[in-house]
Order: structure tokens, then sequence, then C-alpha cells
């Protein structure tokens, strides 16, 4: 078995959804094919629930229907001379089941995770919907994983936890009795064993892939996307960005939770523990050799590696008094931290204060509040978390030693920067 990642940009048009299926057919199978939601319909999902969170029902159900129109065109394109009933039956069942939700229940602002579970989760239906339809057509039969019912997660909604062992027999049974077969199946969503719908963070379906090649013993993982394969650095931003051709898993958790793009972090473990190896391909060009991530190198990083993580905010804690030093209330802290489900990216502590940079959410401004009874609280937003692997004299000399620099960590290999954001202007050079 392969698994095959595609993320929402190769599956944003009519065009991407046909190069799929090209990338597809040429696989002799099995092959398990991950799907996330089109183009930008996770961020339009997510604008159909403020609305319906806000109590704004119709704004709710107008901003479905933009959805809708998007995917009809996508449809369109597809078929160009009549969408198969089927098809536009199957699409219409789930639109319908979402309008069902956006007319129903008055949703409750602490139930907002579970809303978002709820409403969110249906980009990645649709679209795999749309895509095993497309695939059949054009004459590659697949069978459609519903992964609500192969992924058992954890009831951390938005932010799920996938369980292996119980989602093991589930998705075994899914794939059983189809050899040789093309199997499509959402990335990003799964359910409670209660049956309620979870989804595991934004990007998560690199995640989903990563443990689907888990649990089917998968002899590699391809993510499909609109890159060359893994850059030094973001090639929206710098002009002189390289070709990282391999990477061990270690360094690629370290980038991914220092906020790289390339894979979400919590892909990594269930490849590493199986030893699975893992290609970032380039969707537009399946024969170029993208980047592998595995156990062993067999060459080393030559460049400079630089990570931008935007929409940081840098926390600086103290006690009021001085009755108590620091270490003694971290565990209190990081817990109220935690229990809000805020990320934190970079930690530093002395005596009496203790900065931590974390992730900018809309739960920050409680836990502020709640620290604020007993600590002063200093909160700097607008800044955002630059790593540096490998750096050298003059990168260190370019971005740390800048005025807009707050906080610096080095260790002989990473330096981290926690900085005010600073107005790209596109196309800089790294150097
Ligand atoms: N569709 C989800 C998102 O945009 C999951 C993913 O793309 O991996 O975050
Ligand atoms: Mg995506």
């Amino acid at each position: 078995m392969k698994v095959y990642k595609f993320g929402g940009a190769s599956v944003r048009s009519a065009d991407g959804v046909r190069n799929l299926c090209d990338i597809v057919r040429d696989e002799p199978g099995p092959l398990f094919v991950v799907v996330s939601a089109m183009g930008k319909t996770t961020n339009a999902l997510e604008g159909v629930l403020e609305r319906f969170m806000a109590g704004d029902r119709k704004g709710a159900l107008e901003a479905f229907a933009r959805v809708e129109r998007n995917h009809a065109e996508i449809l369109a394109g597809l078929f160009p001379e009549r969408v198969p009933v089927e098809v536009s039956d199957a699409v219409e069942t789930l639109y319908r089941e979402v309008r069902e939700i956006l007319s129903g229940e008055e949703p409750r602002e602490t139930d907002y995770d579970r809303w978002y579970d709820r409403i969110v989760s249906f980009g990645e239906l649709i679209s795999t919907t749309i895509v095993s339809a497309y695939l059949r057509h054009a004459g590659v039969s697949n069978r459609w994983i519903d992964m609500r019912r192969c992924f058992v997660t954890s009831t951390r909604h938005r932010d799920a936890n996938i369980n292996l062992s119980l989602s093991a027999p589930l998705l075994k049974r899914a794939v059983s009795g189809a050899e040789g077969r093309v199997f499509v199946g959402q990335g990003f969503i799964g359910s409670t064993a209660a049956g309620e719908p979870t989804t595991l963070g934004r990007e998560g379906s690199d995640y989903s892939a990563a443990v689907v090649a888990n649990l089917l013993d998968a002899e590699s993982l391809s993510i499909w996307k609109d890159v060359e394969g893994i850059l030094n650095a973001d090639p929206k931003i710098f002009s002189d960005t390289v070709h990282i051709p391999e990477l061990t898993y270690l360094d690629a958790i370290e980038l991914a939770y220092s906020g790289a793009q390339i894979i979400h972090p919590k892909t990594i473990k269930p490849l590493q523990n199986k030893n699975i190896p893992l290609y970032v391909r380039p969707f537009s060009d399946k024969r170029k050799p993208g980047s592998v991530i595995r156990g062993e190198m067999t060459g080393r990083i030559e460049a400079p590696i630089l990570i931008f993580k935007p929409n940081q905010v840098l926390l600086s804690i103290r006690p009021k008094d001085f009755s108590f030093v620091i270490e003694e209330r971290m565990v209190d802290i990081f817990s109220l931290l935690e229990q809000y489900h805020i990320h934190t990216n970079l930690i530093q502590s002395s005596a009496v204060n203790l900065s931590i940079c974390v992730d900018a959410s809309r739960q920050l401004k409680q836990v502020v509040e709640r620290l604020q009874s007993e600590f002063r609280v200093v909160y700097n937003s607008d800044m955002e978390l630059l790593t540096i692997r490998g750096y050298t004299a003059p990168l260190y000399e370019k971005y740390a030693e800048s005025s807009n620099a707050y906080l610096i960590q080095k260790t002989r290999k990473m330096v981290r920067i926690v900085r005010r954001t600073f107005p790209w202007h596109p196309k800089m050079n790294i150097y």
C-alpha cells in the first residue's frame, strides 16, 4: 500500500482534480488517497461558522451558498456535458445536512469548538465525494472511505488526536476485500468514540495521511504540494531559496514546530514509528523528485534554514509582589495555557520573570485576565518567531542584532528570535 495526500491547493480547480487523477492513474495500487477540502473551503466554512455563532443564520446560509457555488463551478469543469445525477445527488445530500445544522439548534458560545467540528468537517466530505466520483467517471475505480467511521479521536474538538489502537481495526476493515484498488478518504476529520465529528487542527490532513500510512503499514507516504519539495525558506518571501533534498524525521519535527509550512507537526511521529519514508512532491510535475524525510540521511544539509512563525504574542509574567519566585508557579501557568489550548513556542525564565511566546488565539484574553489576578502580565502582540537552523555569523548579525528583536535564544545549531512583525517586501534575499 502507498498513501498519497493532496492538499487544498492541489484540488482547488477542475484542472487540479484532473491532475490528481493522472497521478493516481499512474500508480498500480493499492493506493490510499487522502484529500483536503478544495482550495479555501475550510476558511470559507470558518466564515459560515462565525456568522452562525453570532446568531446570523441568514448570513451563515448565504456564506454557505457561496461554498456550494464554488463546488458547483468545479463540478461543471469536471463534467462539462452534464454532472451525473448520482454525483449531484451525493453533494446535495451533504449541502442539505449543513443547511439543516445552520437552521437547527441554537449554538452556545461555550460549545464553539464542537460546532466548529460539526460544520467545518463538511469541506473534506464534499471534496472527497467529488474526487471519488470524478476518478470513477475517468475509469479509475475506487472506494470512498468515510474517515469519521475509521478514525476514533480524542474529544479535544478542533485539535483532536487519533487513537491508533481503536482506529486500526476500523480502517483495516474499511479497506479489506479490495486488493489492488484505490481508496479515497478525507483528511482532517474523525469522530469521538461517541460518534461526534472532530477535526484534527488546521492543515491536519497531513497527519491523517500519516496515520493511514502507519495503520496500513504503507511502504511510503507522498504529500503532493504546489512547491518543488522542501526549500530552506519560504519562496513567497525570499528569492534565493534552495532545495533541500532530504531531512531526518528529527529535523522535520523541529522545523514543523518552528512554523515551517511544509507539513503538519503531528505528521512525523506515526511515520517514524514504522520507519515509513515521507516524500514531498511537486504536484505540477510528477517526474521531479521532490524531497524525502526519513530516519537516516545519506548527505548533510548544506544551507541554513529560515522559518517564520507569524501571529505570535510575547507574554512577560512576573509575580505582583515577590512573595514567591516564578518557578514555584510554572505548573499553574502552563496548565492554564494548556486548558485553553494555547500553543507555547518559546520559553525563557529567570527568578522573577517568565517570558513565553505563544500563538495568538481568541482565548488568550481570558488567559491573561486570569493570570492578572496574581501576576503582572506584559503583553506584546504583533510578533513573529524567526528560527534559523544552521545560522552563520552574517545571518545572526542581520536578523538577531536588529532593533525589532525582543528576545533571542541561541544554541550552537539554532537561533530563535522573537521580533516585532516585519513588513516583508516580497522577494528579499536571505543574506
Ligand atoms: N482543510 C483543512 C485546512 O485547510 C485541513 C488541511 O488542509 O489539511 O486546514
Ligand atoms: Mg489545506
